[in-house]
């Protein structure tokens, strides 16, 4: 089945045509800097040679029609006709309580994914006007919104309960959610798959990497904890995001700073993490580039990274009394030879032991062991793709063939 996976953010649509049959990408995509003076269109076509092009795009709406002119353009030769295209699938950051699992889209689900716009201000009103674009432009096809949080619905009380007074929790639903689920599932999956792993009788921990980062503990197939909490601003540090944080600080920043609301938010958000220790770069590249000329504060900020990662590991090998793989996905996971290294060095006492030729060798885009054949612990690198899980839940909703693909 042919879907289109639509992915809004508040100036961005990114897109990916997939053909679930075969989990093959037809063409992707994005538009970026939507209404400003002049936004830039990209398209890449598998196979061919890509396009990049400035245009005045003012909304999502105006972007959705250029994707499908890109789509339709007979130049082009990817799609003869709308009707080829059988469903959509959305990313949706935040599916509070309610989502569980991927659903299709309706005036119902719509008002839910609104009623989240508080828990996730910054993703979930882009996504609810992306699904609105495109449900203009397609509006006689299945569309299937896929939540980043479902499958960390599987977290226990234990895990997803904060330490404040529990009528919050009751009253706004302030719990642990968790993000980034569909890579941490399909990276899962993947390893399962190659290993010829039992699902029930495997536990792994997966490392997603990015300019988000977050780690989860995956036992018997199911998320039972997970680095991001509450919103994506929580757990590790990541390229301009905090991560935790004491919560005394706050009080203590505004006090001495001075800071408005808004700027803290944009503080912890925007101009911390990676970005904010080093005072250079949230791009790892950048940083391990500056760290080899010798500066210090790039280097701590890769040192304080890879910190985290161990301890997020070490924790979670002890929650799951031990684990079959330790699994990095996305950016720097699949890219870092350096990153790996520093995370997973003297932790052999736990069964962790790195293969340096394999870590150093490995190429980017493939999937690989990297651990010694002596190490206990299976050390993967497993590249993502979180499209082919929105494409493929989208195709079995669309088709009715399955209502519940999170198995
Ligand atoms: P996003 O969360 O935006 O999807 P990505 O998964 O694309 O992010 O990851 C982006 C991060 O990956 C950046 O910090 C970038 O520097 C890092 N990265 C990409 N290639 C490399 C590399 N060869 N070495 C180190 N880091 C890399």
């Amino acid at each position: 089945m042919l879907v289109l996976v639509i992915n809004c953010g508040s100036s961005s649509v990114k897109y990916d045509l997939i053909q679930t049959t075969d989990e093959m990408g037809v063409c992707r995509g994005v538009v970026e800097r939507i209404g400003a003076v002049t936004s830039i269109v990209k398209h890449e076509p598998a196979g061919r040679e890509s396009s990049k092009d400035t245009k005045v795009i003012a909304n999502h709406s105006e972007a959705l029609q250029e994707i499908m002119n890109f789509l339709l353009s007979s130049d082009n030769e990817i799609i003869s006709d709308i009707s080829d295209i059988k469903a959509v699938g959305h990313r949706v950051v935040h599916g509070g309580e309610m989502f569980k699992d991927s659903v299709l889209i309706d005036d119902v689900v719509k008002e839910a994914i609104e009623q989240a716009f508080d828990l996730a201000p910054l993703h979930n009103p882009p996504n609810l006007k992306g699904i609105e674009a495109a449900q203009d432009r397609l509006p006689d096809i299945p569309h299937v919104a896929v939540f980043d949080t479902a499958f960390h619905h599987s977290l226990p009380p234990h895990a997803y309960l904060y330490g404040i007074p529990n009528r919050l929790y009751r009253r706004h639903k302030i719990r642990r959610y968790g993000f980034h689920g569909t890579s941490h599932y399909f990276v899962s999956r993947q390893y399962y798959k190659l290993r010829k792993k039992s699902k029930s009788k495997t536990n792994v921990i997966t490392c997603h990497l990015g300019n988000g980062a977050s780690i989860s503990a995956i036992k018997g197939g199911e998320s039972i904890d997970t680095s991001m909490g509450f919103t994506p601003l929580s757990g590790m540090v990541m390229g301009t995001r905090s991560g935790d944080l004491d919560p005394s600080i706050l009080f203590y920043i505004v006090e001495k700073e001075e800071l408005q609301l808004n700027s803290l938010h944009a503080m912890l958000n925007r101009h911390s993490g990676l970005l904010g220790i080093s005072g250079y770069a949230s791009d790892m590249r950048d940083l391990i580039s500056e760290a080899k000329n010798g500066d210090r504060r790039c280097q701590q900020a890769i040192d304080v990274f890879c910190y985290q990662i161990k301890k997020y590991i070490g924790s979670y090998m002890g929650v799951m009394n031990g684990c079959d793989a330790v699994i990095f996905t996305a950016g720097i996971g699949e890219n870092s030879p350096l990153v790996r290294k520093k995370a997973l060095e003297q932790m052999d006492h736990l069964g962790i032991e790195i293969d340096e030729q394999k870590n150093n060798e490995l190429v980017p885009g493939k999937t690989e062991r990297i651990s010694t054949d002596a190490s206990k612990v299976d050390v993967m690198v497993i590249p993502t793709n979180e499209e082919l899980v929105i494409a493929i839940d989208a195709a079995k909703i669309a088709s009715a063939s399955d209502q519940s693909p999170w198995v």
